[in-house]
């Protein structure tokens, strides 16, 4: 659990491609620029951690590409202090940069195995989530809202209205939507039933699963 001046060295020049691929968010590449990212990945994969790529992790899942992770954040406009719900928790590492951005983070993952190692892990590199749940997140979590952002971390074949419901007035919902090829769509509620709606380019992710299987 190392993190040396050659992984920072790494790290900064990453945060470099991100920059020349558009982000501007100061917040969002200061994340990126301290958290260890080599940390959440299985140790063989060490020298590929600073690369813009996704990578896999356990349980046949990936670790989003640094771009999407970027693209993502920078789209919810997190102020610290909000409330922001997380579907498809993986490896942790976005729950990470949220948490960074100083939002109370709440994630749902649905593969158990993820779920019991991702758990353990973020809190011992010093990153506490309110809340990681083990369920479904085609559901939302009804419990804890209204959100002031919602972030879908793996591929929707359709927007759940659950979602959509759980959002305040104000916030914004950042989902992948699509089969094979996703569009990134943000939806920010305008009022109890209006919604606006941006497609913002296309993304690749491992499928939103429904049920259990
Ligand atoms: N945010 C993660 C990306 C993981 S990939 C990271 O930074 O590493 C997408 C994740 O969504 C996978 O871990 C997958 O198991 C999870 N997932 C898929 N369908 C889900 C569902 N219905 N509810 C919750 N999580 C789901």
């Amino acid at each position: 659990m190392k993190d040396t001046f050659k992984h920072q060295g790494m790290r900064q020049q990453l945060v470099e491609i991100l920059v020349n691929k558009g982000i501007t968010d100061k917040a969002v590449l200061k994340a990126i620029g301290k958290i260890p990212r080599h940390l959440f990945m299985d140790s063989g994969f060490i020298d590929h951690a600073y690369q813009d790529k996704a990578f896999p992790i356990a349980a046949d899942q990936t670790i989003s590409q640094p771009y999407t992770v970027a693209f993502q954040s920078e789209l919810l406009q997190i102020k610290p202090g909000q409330k922001i719900l997380e579907i498809g928790t993986g490896s942790g590492y976005q729950c990470a940069v949220l948490i960074e951005l100083g939002a109370k983070v709440y994630s749902i993952e649905r593969q158990q195995e993820l779920f019991k190692k991702t758990s353990k892990f973020l809190p011992k590199i010093g990153y506490r989530a309110k809340k990681l749940i083990f369920g479904d997140g085609y559901k939302g979590l009804p419990e804890e809202a209204p959100f002031d952002g919602i972030i879908v971390t793996a591929g929707a074949p359709f927007v759940p209205n659950p979602l959509l419901s759980q959002l305040k007035i104000g916030g914004r919902l950042v989902i992948p939507v699509g089969d094979e090829v996703q569009v990134m769509t943000l939806f920010i509620r305008k009022g109890p039933k209006e919604f606006e709606k941006h497609e913002l380019g296309e993304f690749r992710f491992v499928p939103l699963l429904e049920d259990k299987n």
